[in-house]
Order: C-alpha cells, then structure tokens, then sequence
C-alpha cells in the first residue's frame, strides 16, 4: 500500500522527521514533486543531514530511494547529496531515478536569477533554484526529460532549437550572455554519466512492487499552503504539495494511497513573501525563532530567518482538508515549553466578519488573527513517550488544536530524534 507524509501548512513542518521515522517500516520512499529549492532537515545516527533531493529514506539499508517524474531534478545537487552522505559512512543507499523525470538546465537557474533581478522589489521571493523557469518549461513543452541524455542525436537537435528560443529573451530582455547549445551539450552528457546507474521506468518497477505487497512511502515538500491550486498564489512553489498529486508524481494508482499523514507544526513558520495572518514580531518572534525546530528555525536551503507565527486552526483546518488527511502529526511541540501563554488563531476577522473557512489570497491580506489564548505548560516535555504522560496543559493545547481543525491528531513529535514521538489512538 502507499502512505503520504505531506505538509498542512507553508512548508519546514517537520516532514522529513515523520518521513525518516514512518520510512522504517517502508520499503521504498518516492519524491514525487518540487526540486532542490526546499529541504528536510533529519537528525540520525549518522549525524545532521539537509536532504534536497534524495528522500528521506536514504539513511536505510533496507529501503529503496526513488526520485518521481514529477520532480525538477538537479542532476548536480543530486551527485553531490549522494557524495555528502556516502562519505559521512551512511551505507551507499539504493537510489532510482525516473527515466521520465525532467532535469533542471543550467539556464533554468540563470533564468530564475535574471528574472528576479528584473522584478526587483517585486519579486516572488524565489530561491533561485530555477523551479519556475523549469515547471514553466515543462509544460510549454520545451523541457528535458532523462531518457533523452541517452539519444545523443535528437539531444543536440533540441538543444539548437530551445537555444534559440532562449536567446532572444537573453539579448532582448535580459541583455546577459547567450547560450551556446554545443556547451549545454559537454554538460549534459556529463549529467548523464551521474545518473546513468540510477535510472528506471519507475511507474513499472512502483506497480510491481504494490503486485509484490511492498509498502510505498510518499514524500511531499512544501505545504498546502504553497500549492499552486489550492495555495496562496501567486506565492506558491510550482508543482503540487498535495498527496493526491503524489498519484501523478510518482506514477501510482489514486486509490493505492491509503493513509495521509499530514504535518503541521505547534506554531506556524513561513518563508518568503505572502500573507501570514498569525505572524508575530520583535523579540516575541527572535525568541521563538531561536528556540525553534532544532537549533532555530532557519532555512535548511537558504539559511534565511524564518516568519514566525503562532498555531493557525483556519489555514491547517484547510491545509488538512486539501491534503485528505487521515492523521495528523503534530510536531515540534517541546518548543512552546517555556512560554506562560500560548495565543492560538481560531479565527479570520475580514472586513468586520469572523471566518475559519480560509480565504483566496486577495482576502487573505486583509485578514487579521482572532486569538485564544491557552495557558502554557512550562516543561520540558522531551523524552515521554506517553501521551497520559504529558503535562495536562499541553494535552489541552493539543485537544484544543485537534478539536479547531477537525482531524485526528495521531502522532505527537517531542524532539528532533527519530524515537521522539507520541503514538494516539483515533478517537
Ligand atoms: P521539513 O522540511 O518539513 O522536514 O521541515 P524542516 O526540515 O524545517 O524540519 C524542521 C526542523 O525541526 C528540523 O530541524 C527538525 O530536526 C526539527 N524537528 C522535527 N520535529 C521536531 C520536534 O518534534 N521537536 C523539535 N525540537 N525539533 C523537531
């Protein structure tokens, strides 16, 4: 069967713990959208990891990596990551690369850098990793999949061909270099020895492996929040964060997926521009900053601060929905520990009315948080492993958040760790 481990909110919710953790009883992990602009941040055995592009479940020797054709595939970052933790002693893992995944080109980076050089100030926030040139390519049709590294002829014709088109927005709009296919060309087949071992008709090798009873393991990057549909566009990723994408990203039936795990986190984070209505500041922000995640809540990618806010019940509430979550797992809980109050946003005021039905982006912006506040717990809740055993306090913050958004709160992260979870029963 497949399971899902997506994100309710703006992404960094704390996926690739649960994925690492849920990985061990999965024998293959599939990536099925997004490129090496997000990252997972897992703490193991073997040391502190950001994951771009591999899943999370390479730190097993028991499981099988598989990267999705519904992924923007950095071949560079890839042999690097691969290099990265192979020299750390984590056992070479068992990686495939769908031969229909399509590769993020040299210029997709350079494209996605001139353009928000262009826009200046009124940029999108990108993280330059050339995901929105690369998405738009794919579906203007004029992308690169990786079964074409291994037709050398045809490669280079299309090289001409795509060159040419790109040249003339370089000369004439971005007046920067132009691209010369026959060096795209060098570069390419470089690529194509970095992945050659790794390639696979990957729909093919999933739907055996379902024949066989094999356990599949998707992993969502980014959040609801940051879907191009349902998301707060235009500040969104450019691919799908939602589970039942995963159905397309990696190639496997709808109905396979069984089970969505769905992450959100005790507080709320965003990076980069957009609405975030229960956003806080000043040294209410610094220090949850500080204290956050594991070692505070700073890009994994991009080492940038990230916003702070606090737990919104209308954006998870709705972040959930779209995910057709079945659990929900609530990291990240030890953080809050220190405070004496903690606000929680149950509701959107918009021009005068109260919602907890989230809004389309317009909206959205003139949105303010309407906030209860629950009495904080002031412990150190690491290391129980009992739900019962949790302060009652902090049982209340949970039940309350799992009341607000309607979905069962299944799993319950206290640290970092791999073994830092509390199980609960659906009630
Ligand atoms: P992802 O992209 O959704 O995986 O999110 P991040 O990589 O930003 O992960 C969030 C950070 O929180 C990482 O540094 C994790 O190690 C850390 N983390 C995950 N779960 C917990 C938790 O329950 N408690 C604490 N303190 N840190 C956690």
């Amino acid at each position: 069967m497949v399971k899902a481990v997506v994100g309710a909110n703006w992404g960094d919710e704390g996926k690739g713990k649960i994925t690492d953790m849920m990985a061990e009883n999965a024998d293959i992990i599939v990536r099925f959208q997004g490129g090496a602009n997000a990252g997972h941040t897992i703490v193991n055995k073997y040391g502190k990891f950001a994951l771009h592009t591999l899943p999370s479940g390479v730190f097993y020797d028991h499981t099988t990596s598989v990267i999705g054709n519904g992924v923007a595939l950095n071949i560079p970052v890839l042999a690097a990551e691969i290099e990265s933790i192979v020299t750390k002693d984590v056992p070479t893992p068992k990686i495939l690369i769908s031969d229909r995944a399509q590769m993020v080109m040299p210029y997709h980076i350079l494209f996605d850098q001139y353009e928000e050089e262009r826009l200046g100030g009124r940029s999108f926030g990108s993280t330059k990793s050339g995901i929105a040139p690369f998405y738009s390519d794919k579906y203007a049709k004029i992308g690169f999949q990786v079964n074409e590294l291994f037709d050398e002829v045809a490669l280079k014709e299309k090289l001409v061909r795509v060159c040419e088109t790109k040249n003339i927005l370089l000369e004439h709009l971005y007046h920067k270099p132009l691209l010369n296919p026959d060096e795209l060309f060098d570069e390419l087949m470089k690529w194509k020895e970095m992945v050659a071992p790794y390639v696979c008709d990957v729909s093919t090798y999933l739907w055996n492996a379902l024949k066989e009873g094999k356990d599949i393991l998707l992993e969502g990057q980014l959040g609801t929040l940051k879907d191009p549909d349902h998301g707060i566009y235009p500040m969104v990723t450019s691919s799908s964060t939602l589970a039942g994408y995963g159905a397309v990203g990696a190639g496997v039936p709808p109905y396979e997926i069984k089970q969505v795990v769905t992450v959100s986190k005790a507080y709320s984070s965003a990076v980069g521009a957009g609405a975030f209505v229960s956003e806080i500041f000043g040294e209410e922000a610094d220090e949850l900053r500080r204290r956050g995640g594991d070692g505070g809540e700073y890009g994994a990618t991009t080492g940038r601060p990230r916003r702070m806010g606090w737990y919104d019940c209308v954006a998870s509430k709705y972040g959930c929905r779209l995910q057709g979550t079945t659990d929900v797992a609530f990291t990240v809980l030890d953080v809050l520990g220190y405070l004496d109050e903690i606000p929680v946003c149950v509701g959107y005021e918009i021009d005068g009315e109260v919602t907890t039905e989230f809004p389309t982006t317009g909206k959205l912006e003139k949105a303010k948080p309407v906030l209860e506040v629950l009495p904080g717990w002031k412990s150190d809740i690491r290391g129980i492993k009992k739900y019962e055993d949790l302060p009652e306090n902090c049982r209340k913050y949970v039940e309350f958040i799992e009341e607000q958004i309607g979905f069962p709160i299944t799993m319950v992260s206290n640290g970092p760790g791999r073994d830092d979870i509390i199980f609960r029963e659906k009630k």
